[in-house]
């Protein structure tokens, strides 16, 4: 069984069980999806229930690679029916790929899928914990041009395209579920950026993620707190509000860039804009859910000041150039340190490269250290690969994170 087309800007995938796949292994797979129902490989007959799926489906009738991955002839009812040929033809981004019965069974398959749910979506919370909602730059990885480029120069944004590759990040962006003496738990999300939607798309159903009580901005770029506007799902659909803790100067920049969110007065009786509370805050800790929050003040180029945030002994620093030294004390005692990288070989006038980083790394000395931040010419692999031999040479344990990660945190 392989696993061989994925379709669509928005990552909605295609699985086909090749003949010779056994319907026992099918039907295996289908626990874990919400869309599909029925699949027979026996009879290469499949009976989707839900419609949402089809126009997926026929983005391949007819095609060359349609009909080599999908083999022709194979479920001719389905490929024939008009009324789903409608309009994804024209979703850009179609990739072909071959996922191995290994990235199968663990799942990585299911990411793309529009409301998928894993099994970790039903499980009761024993330990607050920490997921990756994003870990790249603000263009995310792939690059559309890299795909689009004739010369297909770029491997990492190649392999990014593919299903369930680690190379594929979206904005930065850490969910923090914080589990409370009282058993209570609280969402809270650290940075809304432009690709919010698409973070929230494939996560929050995979970890069964329905409410987000606050939102802490690291800084006024639209990679942070581009996807705020999108948050009105929440606030229509899910919670009555969402307070958001911005620093005063930044939330002096989102009175411009957001303002009908900031100022309310300025709507339109009626309309439906999402309904958050913004909170200034200073550079001095501050309580979120009674959850102790110290920002960690960091320069993002020169002149422009970012926010880190420590939780606990989780200190998360995903824009940064250059650390200033009032801001050293705050990472002592650091269990995880998540710090910016932005590629392997230089820092940039508002990033700090891997080099710099690694400086970092050895001056703050966490216990455990994860990259966020990547740019394309970050490959998964390889950089972890180099990064692993520091701890046999000098006793770093370093890696970069990847989209959806999930970490057990002791708060
Ligand atoms: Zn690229
Ligand atoms: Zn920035």
């Amino acid at each position: 069984m392989r696993i061989v087309a994925e379709v669509g800007s928005f990552g909605a995938r295609i699985l086909h069980f090749r003949r010779g796949g056994s319907s026992g292994q099918a039907m295996a797979a289908l626990k874990t999806m919400s869309v599909l129902h029925t699949v027979s490989s026996g009879t290469r007959r499949l009976v989707p229930p839900s419609p949402c799926l089809l126009p997926f489906l026929q983005g391949f009738n007819g095609t060359r690679s349609g009909n080599r991955l999908l083999g022709a002839g194979c479920w001719p009812k389905l490929f024939h029916h008009a009324t789903w040929c409608s309009r994804i033809r024209a979703d850009a981004g179609v990739v072909v790929s071959d996922a191995s019965e290994k990235e199968f069974q663990s799942g990585a398959f299911v990411d793309g899928f529009l409301g998928v749910q894993s099994e970790e979506a039903g499980r009761e919370l024993t330990t607050s914990e920490i997921i990756f909602l994003g870990t790249g730059t603000s263009e995310g990885i792939p690059r559309v041009s890299c795909l689009t480029n004739p010369d297909k120069s770029c491997p990492v944004c190649l392999a990014a395209a593919q299903l369930g590759n680690k190379n594929r990040r979206r904005n930065t962006s850490l969910l923090v579920r914080y589990l409370a003496p009282d058993g209570s738990l609280y969402n809270i999300l650290i940075d809304a950026g432009k690709f919010f939607y698409h973070s929230a798309l494939q996560w929050f159903p995979y970890y069964g993620i329905r409410k987000i009580d606050s939102v802490i901005i690291t800084h006024a770029h639209a990679d942070a707190n581009g996807g705020l506007d999108d948050l009105r799902d929440w606030t229509n659909n899910v919670q009555p509000h969402i307070p958001i803790y911005v620093g005063l100067r930044d939330l002096t920049v989102m009175a411009k860039s957001h303002y009908y969110l900031v100022d309310t007065t300025v709507i339109m009786k009626g309309t439906a804009v999402t309904k958050l509370q913004f909170i200034p805050m200073s550079e001095e800790p501050f309580q979120v859910h009674g959850l102790k929050v110290t920002p960690l003040p960091v320069w993002h180029g020169p002149g422009y000041r970012s926010l880190g945030f420590r939780i606990g002994d989780v200190c998360y620093i995903s824009d940064a150039s250059e650390i200033p030294a009032e801001t050293y004390p705050l990472l002592e005692n650091c269990d995880l340190l998540i710090l910016d990288a932005l590629r392997p070989d230089r820092s940039s006038s508002t990033h700090f490269g891997m080099p710099a980083a690694l400086e970092e790394v050895r001056k703050i000395r966490p216990k455990r250290t994860l990259f966020t931040g990547m740019m394309h010419t970050m490959d998964h692999h390889k950089i972890n690969t180099f990064l692993a031999k520091l701890l046999e040479s000098e006793g770093l344990d370093v890696q970069l994170s990847f989209d959806g990660m999930k970490l057990p945190i002791h708060l």
